[in-house]
């Protein structure tokens, strides 16, 4: 099993970085964007967001809210989830408004995190990690591993089974929230100006996040073939 662990602990080191993280700004956060500011852009992008969620069929609701966390503490994140009703939401942090160079950036972020739920990222990695833990817990009961050995190794396996794909699905969402950013009358490309400031992952195969030049390339190439996903 100690191969096992060690692939464990390199995974989690691999997966510190979360969405759009960035480290803190040292600087006093006195120019948070108005909130007027976040309502236009939420006004704007919100209807494309809907019809584009809609026209690709793959999420049930469609009616994504598109908040900012109300604390004052926290890191410069984003997220994307359902409510316990199924009623999905993307949440930026003000950190994360704070960090942010311009609305086409806010407009990119917001886009992204809600082309998660428009694709149906979700249960897809539910999915990985289900087919994770089931090859690895098989793996080791076939070695002759112990219960507790191979409860382990489907731990394991579902966490690498969740983020085989991850790579995938952000390049997947980078490309079409580029779009719905360039619908909704924002610069997708100025927009994608956030990549060179946020950490880059690398190319690490574990990593959840592509490299951010990989983001930027994906990004352009979007707006250049302006091909929105099949249904
Ligand atoms: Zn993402």
């Amino acid at each position: 099993m100690r191969r096992f662990r060690l692939i464990l602990l390199s995974v989690v080191a691999a997966t510190l970085a979360a969405c759009a993280e960035l480290p803190s700004p040292d600087t006093s956060p006195a120019t948070l964007p108005p909130a007027t500011e976040f309502a236009g852009i939420v006004a704007r992008l919100a209807p494309v967001v809907q019809d584009t969620c809609e026209s690709t069929g793959i999420a049930r609701n469609c009616k994504i809210r598109l908040y900012v966390a109300q604390t004052e503490e926290g890191e410069v994140n984003a997220f994307q989830s359902v409510d316990g009703f199924g009623r999905p939401f993307v949440i930026v942090t003000p950190q994360l408004l704070d960090a942010a160079q311009s609305p086409d950036e806010v407009a990119l972020v917001l886009a992204h995190e809600a082309a998660h739920h428009i694709l149906g990222h979700l249960s897809r990695q539910q999915e990985d990690a289900v087919f994770g833990a089931t090859l690895l817990g098989a793996a080791a009961e076939a070695d002759g591993a112990t219960r507790e050995q191979i409860r382990e190794a489907r731990k394991i396996g579902a966490f690498v089974g969740a983020r085989t794909f991850s790579q995938e699905y952000e390049l997947e969402a980078d490309a079409l929230g580029a779009l719905m950013v360039r619908d909704a009358g924002y610069d997708a490309l100025k927009g994608a100006q956030f990549f060179y400031r946020i950490p880059d992952p690398g190319q690490h195969a574990l990593n959840t996040h592509p490299s951010n030049a990989q983001r930027r390339a994906v990004v352009q190439r979007a707006l250049r073939n302006g091909q929105r996903p099949a249904t």
